[in-house]
């Protein structure tokens, strides 16, 4: 399984069997397993989108959205509920490149991908479980 790690944007080769076991970043020891979202950029959205072989689910937020506010917590339950899925968090005023280049319209707006690739996509805010049964039913799962 390859995992990129959030931080330095290496990528990591773990063992299937070892992905329960708090594997880190070869290079830098960050966390590639992290519970909680992991916050990307303009530089380290598109490596870690494409070089993770997990799905990723992003969340596109913004500090001055209320509701988006309101969801992050939401957002962190679930991730802890899909340890499968990597969470990762988009600032779309820190990272202008990536949320016009991704079309986001309205905030918050969540896009989940699969190999570099977006397959869903819902905007508003979500409760912990309505984003976890909505994960797995556009995984097939
Ligand atoms: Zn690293
Ligand atoms: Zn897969």
């Amino acid at each position: 399984m390859q995992l990129v790690c959030p931080d330095c944007g290496t990528r990591n080769r773990v063992p299937d069997e070892r992905l329960g076991d708090q594997p880190v970043c070869g290079r830098c020891g960050s966390a590639l397993m992290a519970s909680k979202p992991v916050a990307l950029d303009d530089r380290s959205f598109g490596p870690f989108v494409e070089g993770t072989e997990l799905p990723v689910l992003v969340d596109y937020w913004a500090a001055w959205c209320g509701p988006c506010r309101m969801m992050a917590p939401q957002f962190e339950a679930a991730a802890a509920q899909l340890p499968q899925v990597r969470f990762a968090k988009l600032d779309t005023e820190a990272a202008p490149q990536t949320a016009a280049r991704h079309q986001i319209r309205s905030i918050p707006t969540m896009a989940l991908f699969h190999r570099g690739r977006e397959i869903a996509r819902r905007s508003g805010a979500m409760p912990a479980a309505e984003i976890v049964s909505w994960v797995k039913q556009a995984l097939g799962r």
